[in-house]
Formats: structure tokens, sequence, C-alpha cells
């Protein structure tokens, strides 16, 4: 994909330490069709929401914070061309550590092809729906029990979901 290819963006946030360890670079991205009951944001959904940025703008913002990054939304995976040259861009030009928030669980993310193919390049994935019943505050860097804090890495590697030991990643 072409880095001058636009894509719709909700906003970047630059240092913010919500979104994964550390200080990061957080990109939300306009557009989800999860539609989880109790979604904080229902505004994002619209594919057409936000505003368009290049993926050679958002590279740019990347590059000068200097840190680590969080791709979320909406759902960034709603755009998975997009999402791996970005990705690839990031890591092999950058080598900076990726956490991606989506809809989408580990499993379907490993059964559809475009999906699973960004994942060479991102660290983490925060997965799933959020899902109201499951709602819990104290939960660090997600908003429901049902969802995963995935070491990629470590769960390509064993075909099987892995947890991330948050606690060594601190
Ligand atoms: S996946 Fe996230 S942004 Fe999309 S509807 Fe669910 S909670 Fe909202």
């Amino acid at each position: 994909m072409d880095l001058e290819t636009k894509i719709r963006v909700l906003r970047v946030v630059e240092g913010t330490s919500v979104d994964g360890p550390g200080l990061r670079t957080s990109i939300y991205f306009a557009g989800c069709r999860h539609h989880c009951p109790g979604c904080h944001n229902p505004q994002s959904w619209a594919m057409d929401g936000g505003d368009e940025m290049s993926l050679a703008a958002l590279l740019a913002i990347v590059e000068r914070n200097e840190a680590p990054v969080t791709l979320s939304g909406g759902d960034p995976l709603a755009h998975p061309a997009a999402m791996l040259a970005l990705t690839r861009a990031i890591k092999q030009h950058m080598g900076y550590n990726i956490w991606c928030y989506t809809g989408y669980t580990w499993e379907r993310i490993m059964a559809t092809d475009e999906l699973r193919r960004v994942m060479d390049y991102v660290d983490v994935v925060v997965d799933g729906p959020f899902i109201l019943a499951e709602r819990d505050e104290g939960l660090l860097f997600r908003g429901s029990r049902n969802q995963r804090l995935i070491d990629v890495a470590a769960s390509l590697h064993a075909s099987a979901p892995r947890l991330l030991d948050l606690d060594s990643s601190l």
C-alpha cells in the first residue's frame, strides 16, 4: 500500500499513559463494526468519521515522538490493509513497541488472513468486544474481563493465546 494512502483518524494523542505501559503515541482510527452495547465511544463507529490523514503523516508523528505506539479506535483492524502498511513501516524502520486494541478476538484474528498478517508487526493485542456484563473498572488497560492482553510473539509461537506478563513489561 502506498504510504500516501489516506485513512480516517479520530485523533492522535502524543505522550499518553492510558493505552499501555510508558508514554506512548496513540492513534485512534475512525470506524468500528462491532457496535458493543455500552461502548464508551459510539461516535467512533462511523467509517467516514474523523479526518483524513496519510499513512506517511502518521509515520512522521510516530517518528517525531520516539515512543512506543498504540493503535486504537474505533477498531484499527477495520482497516487491515492500512494497518499492515503502518505497523510494518513502524516496526521495520523504527522498531517501536506496538499495542493494538481491537474488538476482534485473537481466535478470529488468527482465522482471518488479512488480520493475521498484521500480527507479524504487533507486540500486544488487547482483544475482544467490550461486554457490559463483564465490565470492571479496576482492570489495567482494558474495560471488561473478557478482554485479554495478548503477547503476540508468544501466542504465534505457541499457536495459542498467551497472556502478556505485564509485570515484566512495565
Ligand atoms: S470494539 Fe471498542 S470501539 Fe468498537 S463498539 Fe466495541 S467498545 Fe466500541
